[in-house]
């Protein structure tokens, strides 16, 4: 007897064993975490792997035979995709290009293609990609080079915290210290010559030494998420009368006038020690910026979104090169004011955190030697 298998069973062996393969084939490009593409020279894609169900929320149909470059890509990396391409076609392989793809939800998803050109292939006779969603990496490699940045704020912020407490906080206590010892000396020997000056150097180092260190605790409880945003309904004219107030004597002394231009009232959403903070630090580099006799005005405009509040002064101004370093801790930019009063570049700074925590902006208009304009806006109500 004959066991040998027949021609026709042979062939239909062959064919199950053909069926087989190309099912399993089949179930390892759809489980496959990578996508397979099949394009023409074109660039037109003709056969996309099931897994980009997975990847972009499309079927395969709904990918092939449609301008993706245009379509699908992110714009910003169009460009970029169609050298790639370009480039596969041309040199036979590229090593990986990644690019933004639409998912079929609206969102983007980052991918990475790897191409090899296959046209001459009998078998393929198309560009093959190899893409792969990477996302999580991109996502990762984002945050960690937010982090870095955020550590490199951070660690200027530290420079600037002991450079600010060796040399800025040291100099005040040096008045007061060294015209203190002068006082007691004089005053034992019954001297009053020029106690009267002293007192006044030994009461301005003290008042320096306390909004420094106002500045410094403030900032330093900014920076470390310490202080809480709480904003409340307040009557916006009474803080600012509040606050000009606190420098009618300072403003005095240099003849300077402060201007309040203000409608009657201006109920605000804000949080109330900030906005102190902002004004007080805005008016006293007002003064400290502005030559005897000079003035300051504050003013408000309101429109639907937002009101803006400036402090304006027709003091020393500032040069541009200078306006392009305030409000960056890296630079912390500092100069002496006209009366010779000295500063840290810390003022502006916190003013920039607190009107950010409030969702608004600062920004300065100056011309040197005709004077300085600081504005900062708070969210309408
Ligand atoms: P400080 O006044 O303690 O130096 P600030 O952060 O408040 O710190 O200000 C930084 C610098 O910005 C000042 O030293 C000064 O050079 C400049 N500046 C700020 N306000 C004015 C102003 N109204 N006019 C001219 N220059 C100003």
């Amino acid at each position: 007897m004959n066991n040998k298998p027949s021609y026709i069973e042979l062939e239909k062996q062959n064919e199950e064993l053909n069926k087989t393969s190309n099912k399993r084939l089949e179930q390892l490009l759809k489980n496959s975490f990578d996508m397979i593409v099949l394009l023409d020279s074109n660039g037109i894609q003709h056969y996309v792997s099931e897994s980009c169900e997975k990847i972009l929320g499309y079927r395969p149909d709904e990918l092939i035979r449609i301008p993706v470059i245009e379509q699908l890509i992110h714009p910003e990396d169009q460009e970029k995709v169609s050298l790639a391409f370009q480039d596969i076609v041309k040199n036979s392989i590229n090593g990986g290009t990644q690019y933004r793809h639409r998912h079929k939800n609206g969102g983007w998803v980052y991918l990475e293609a790897v191409g090899s050109n296959q046209i001459d292939n009998p078998l393929i006779q198309s560009v093959i990609l190899n893409v792969r969603d990477i996302t999580e990496r991109k996502n990762a490699e984002a945050a960690l080079i937010e982090s870095k940045a955020r550590l490199s704020e951070l660690n200027a912020t530290k420079d600037r915290f002991f450079s600010i407490i060796a040399h800025d906080l040291k100099s005040p206590f040096n008045s007061i210290f060294g015209f203190c010892e002068l006082l007691v000396e004089q005053l034992a020997r019954k001297d009053y010559q020029g106690v009267e000056k002293f007192a006044a150097i030994i009461n301005r180092s003290s008042k320096q030494a306390m909004d420094l260190l106002t500045n410094l605790l403030e900032w330093a409880r900014a920076q470390t998420g310490k202080i809480e945003f709480n904003p409340e309904y307040i009557e916006l004219v009474t803080l600012v009368n509040d606050v000009a107030e606190l420098f009618d004597d300072s403003a005095q002394q240099k003849s300077i006038t402060i201007l309040k231009d203000l409608p009657h009232n201006i109920p605000v959403f804000a949080d109330k020690y900030m906005v102190d903070t902002i004004l007080r630090n805005l008016i006293a580099n007002g003064i400290k910026f502005t030559h005897p006799r000079g003035k300051i005005r504050i003013h408000t405009e309101q429109n639907e979104n937002q009101l803006t509040v400036s402090v304006a002064d027709n003091g020393i101004g500032i040069e541009k090169e200078a306006i392009d370093k305030l409000f960056q801790i890296e630079y912390s930019y500092s100069t002496t004011g006209t009366a010779r009063e000295s500063g840290t570049g810390l003022g502006l700074l916190l003013c920039k955190e607190f009107i950010e925590m409030h969702g608004g902006k600062i920004w300065v208009e100056s011309k040197p030697g005709k004077g300085s304009t600081f504005r900062f806006t708070l969210p309408a109500i």
